[in-house]
C-alpha cells in the first residue's frame, strides 16, 4: 500500500516538474505577437470571407436571379427577387445577404452557374449594429469580374452555333418554354 502511494506521488511530481520545465523554457523564447490591425498577415488567395456580386467582361450584371445560391445556402442567409428585362434577360431586382448568419462555406459560389457570386479574402466587417451586416445588392455589386476574368455565361449557354441551332446539337433536347407549365 505504501509503495503504491509513493509511486503515485512520484508520478505526480514528475508531471508537475515537466509542466514547470515547459513553462520555464518558454520564458526565454521570443514572443510571437502580431499587432493587428497595424500588422496584417497575408492571407491565402483562397481565403473565404466577404461576398461580392461580379459583372461580365462587358459590364453587365452576371447574376440572373436563378435562386441556386439561396437554395444551396445551409443557413438561408441569401434572398432575392427576380425580374426580367425587356430583352428577356433575368436579373435580381433586389439581392440581400445577411452576413450575421453567413458561415462563409462557399457553397453559393460553387452553385452559381454565371460566376456572379464570389467570396473574397476581405474579412474586416465587424459592426456594432447587427443590422448593418445585412448587405443589399448595391453593397454587393462590384465593377469588375472578380477571380473569373473572362467568363460570360451568355456566351456559352443557350446560344445557337454554326453547327446547329438551339436543341439541334448531339444529345441536346429542344429548348423548353420556361413560361409555360404545360408538358
Ligand atoms: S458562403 Fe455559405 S453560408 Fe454564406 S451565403 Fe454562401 S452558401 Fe450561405
Ligand atoms: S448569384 Fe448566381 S446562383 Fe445566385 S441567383 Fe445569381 S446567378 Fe443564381
Amino acid at each position: 500500500m505504501v509503495d503504491k502511494v509513493m509511486g503515485s506521488a512520484w508520478e505526480a511530481t514528475k508531471a508537475l516538474a515537466s509542466g514547470f520545465a515547459t513553462t520555464f523554457i518558454h520564458l526565454f523564447r521570443k514572443p510571437i505577437t502580431e499587432e493587428y490591425p497595424e500588422y496584417k498577415r497575408l492571407l491565402p488567395a483562397r481565403t473565404r470571407a466577404v461576398i461580392i456580386l461580379t459583372r461580365d467582361p462587358d459590364g453587365g450584371e452576371r447574376c440572373v436571379a436563378c435562386y441556386l445560391c439561396s437554395a444551396v445556402c445551409p443557413v438561408s442567409c441569401i434572398s432575392m427577387q427576380s425580374a426580367e428585362r425587356e430583352d428577356g434577360r433575368r436579373y435580381a431586382a433586389w439581392f440581400r445577404i445577411n452576413f450575421a448568419r453567413c458561415i462563409y462555406c462557399g457553397l453559393c459560389e460553387e452553385a452559381c452557374p454565371t460566376s456572379a457570386i464570389q467570396l473574397t479574402p476581405y474579412f474586416e466587417t465587424c459592426k456594432r449594429n447587427i443590422l448593418d451586416l445585412v448587405y443589399e445588392k448595391e453593397d454587393l455589386l462590384v465593377d469588375h469580374q472578380g477571380k473569373d476574368k473572362e467568363y460570360n455565361f451568355y456566351k456559352y449557354a443557350g446560344v445557337a452555333t454554326d453547327v446547329g441551332d438551339k436543341g439541334e446539337h448531339i444529345r441536346e433536347d429542344e429548348p423548353v418554354n420556361v413560361k409555360s407549365n404545360l408538358p
